[in-house]
This record gives C-alpha cells, structure tokens and sequence, in this order.
C-alpha cells in the first residue's frame, strides 16, 4: 500500500503495515502440491514501481509480496496499470523506477522458471496443438509432455488440430496450457478469461486452481470480481497506477462493516446517505448504493423517505469486493457483461 501517496485519503488503508494483518496473511495455506526445492521467500516482490508512457502515469508506486504457492489477484478496471505491473514483472517491460524480485532473483533470470499467458497471446496458424506444445517447450529448452497438457486443459480431443480451427475459448485453454510447457514455479496469468462464456471461464477455474493444487504460484489479472473473489486467497485492488487495498477478499469484505449492500432508484437530492442504519452511501446515474448492516432498518427508512413505490425497485445483495473498491474510489469496477 502506497501509504505516503494514500494514507491521508483512506482513513483504513495501510493494513499491510500492520502486524495482526501480516500475521493473518502468513495462515493462508498454500498449494496442496509438493514444496520446491528454494522455495524461501516470496515468489514475487516488487516496491514502489513506477512506469510512465510519456504523459501517461501508468503505475504510481505499487508494492506487491506474492507468497509461493498461493493464488494472487491483481483486480481493477480497464487501465488501472496490471498489465504494465505484469510485463515488468514478466521482464517484458522496464520500470521508471522500482525493485522487482522474482523468485528471488530479477524478473531476466527467472524467466525460464515463469510461464506466462500474456493478454494477446498469438499462436501459428498451421501448427496443431501437439506440435504447438512441442515447439513452445524446445523453446525453453525443455521436452513438454503435449499429451499430459492437453488433458490438463481439456483439449485431448482436439491434440491433432490445427490451431487455426480452434473456438476462441480453445485457443484460450491451449495458451494456458503453453504456460506450463517449462513445468514453472510461478504462473503469470493476464486476464485469463476474458471474453469467454461462463462455462469456458468456469473451466478455467478449475484449471487454475489445479496449477495451484501442483503447489504453483499464480498471479492472474482480472476486472471481474466473481473471479477474483471464487480464486484468490490474496487479492490486490488497483487503480489508477495504486493500491487502493489488499488483502483476502473475505477480510476485505468483512471490514466494509456491511451485512448487505440496497440499491434504490433516485434523485441525487433524496440524501439518502443520511437514513438510518445506512455506513454509506454512493450515488451514481440515478441510483443510490447503500450499505449497512441492519437491511430492515434501512428498508423502513427508505420507505418513509421515498415512499412505497420506491421499494419495488430496491434490489439487495451481499457486499463483495465491488462494495471495497466503490468505497476506496468512488466508483464501480466496470465489467463487461457476461458473454
Ligand atoms: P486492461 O484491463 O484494459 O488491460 P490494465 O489495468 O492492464 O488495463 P494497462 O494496460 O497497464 O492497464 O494500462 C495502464 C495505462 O497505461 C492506461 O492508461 C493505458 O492506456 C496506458 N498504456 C498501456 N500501455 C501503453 C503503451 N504501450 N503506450 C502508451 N500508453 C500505454
């Protein structure tokens, strides 16, 4: 947490300096897999990067600690700076400023240790799954098991086909299974399932967590929160270039405060920030988020002050990690609707 850059804005924001956090941290398992031989020390590091595109303030002094073995997630909306912080992390970028670890040695001599499934990822129309494998793993100078990968993602029955005649969700699966081709401690995953349907991105997950229950580390992008929230033990939330929070998403999401979040059509001038029961109150394009803990309390008073009509247009929802980052920015994670 930037807490030079944030602390004075977020009145709860520096947890990570504090002991009792670390701590609980520290309790999250990892992986079921078998520990690796130097598995001492974070997998990934990284402090107060720093990356600009000219004028573009991309990434403002991000600190990251990825324990080995877990399952970490870098959730933002679009142009937060996670891909610019991965492909430094990757060693495909440079930063302006910053130390990076990873595995505990710079992202350049880790890389054979690190597969990676970047955003855009493009495969040779002419080779087949098979042959793709083969090629990617000569290339770090090892002897894949195409076989063995291909039932990993599910794609054992498509091994023989050409990659040009693949669905989009399978050349997904075929670009997660490239990422393995090194047999890698860490596994950088960029948005792993965007554009995919929702039973393609639940494949997905189960497969992710198997690299997890091989005793993998996986750092993954997303701008979904279902998908932070179903696959993270440890999530950071970004945002414009910072951390705005981190931590476990239940914790994350516990200390909101809030049994549930309402959200009710109305006028900016209803106030409703002030009903009782309600801990805050967001306003955005003719509704109103509101949490708190007592939904009854809340109900009654929004009954009073909008009436009765207002009510059949009152939905309500458990808080999620959504409701963190609306109230550490002002805003919603924009997501793109399900495909
Ligand atoms: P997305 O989810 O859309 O991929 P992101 O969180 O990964 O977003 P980045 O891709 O790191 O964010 O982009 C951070 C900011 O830097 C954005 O404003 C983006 O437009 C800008 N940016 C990224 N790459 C470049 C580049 N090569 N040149 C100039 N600006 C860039």
């Amino acid at each position: 947490m930037p807490e030079g850059d944030l602390g004075w804005l977020i009145p709860w924001a520096p947890r990570g300096k504090d002991p009792q956090f670390r701590r609980r941290r520290d309790q999250i398992p990892a992986g079921s897999g078998a520990p690796r031989p130097d598995s001492a020390g974070p997998a990934v590091w990284v402090r107060g990067l720093r990356k600009n595109y000219g004028p573009v303030l991309a990434v403002r002094g991000i600190d990251l600690e990825i324990r080995r073995g877990q399952i970490v997630a870098l959730l933002g909306p679009n142009g937060a700076g996670k891909t610019t912080t991965m492909e430094i992390i990757e060693g495909l970028r440079r930063p302006d400023a910053g130390e990076i670890k990873v595995l505990g040695t710079t992202p350049a001599q880790a890389r054979r240790r690190v597969g990676v499934q970047l955003q855009e990822g493009a495969l040779f129309a002419d080779l087949t799954c098979t042959e793709t494998l083969t090629l990617f793993g000569r290339l770090y100078g090892f002897e894949a098991n195409p076989k063995t990968l291909l039932e990993l993602v599910d794609l054992a029955d498509v091994a023989e086909r050409r990659t040009e005649r693949l669905s989009g969700g399978q050349k997904r699966r075929l670009q997660l299974a490239l990422t393995l081709c090194n047999d890698p401690e860490l596994v950088i995953l960029d948005e792993p399932t965007t554009g995919l349907d929702p039973l393609s991105r639940r494949q997905t997950w189960a497969m992710i967590r198997g690299l997890h229950d091989q005793g993998r580390t996986v750092l993954l992008t997303t701008h979904y929160i279902e998908e932070a929230e179903q696959l993270a033990v440890w999530v950071y939330i970004i945002d414009a270039g910072m951390v705005v929070a981190e931590g476990a998403p239940t914790t994350l999401i516990t200390e909101l405060g809030a049994a549930a979040t309402l959200s009710v059509a109305g006028g900016r001038d209803a106030q409703l920030e002030t009903l009782p029961g309600v801990l805050r109150a967001e306003y955005s394009e003719g509704r109103w988020e509101l949490q708190g803990k007592e939904v009854g309390l809340i109900l009654t008073a929004l009954n009073q002050r909008l009436g009765e009509a207002a009510l059949r247009d009152v939905s309500v929802r458990p808080p999620s990690l959504e409701d963190v980052f609306l109230a550490r920015t002002g805003r919603h994670i924009a997501t793109e609707p399900e495909a």
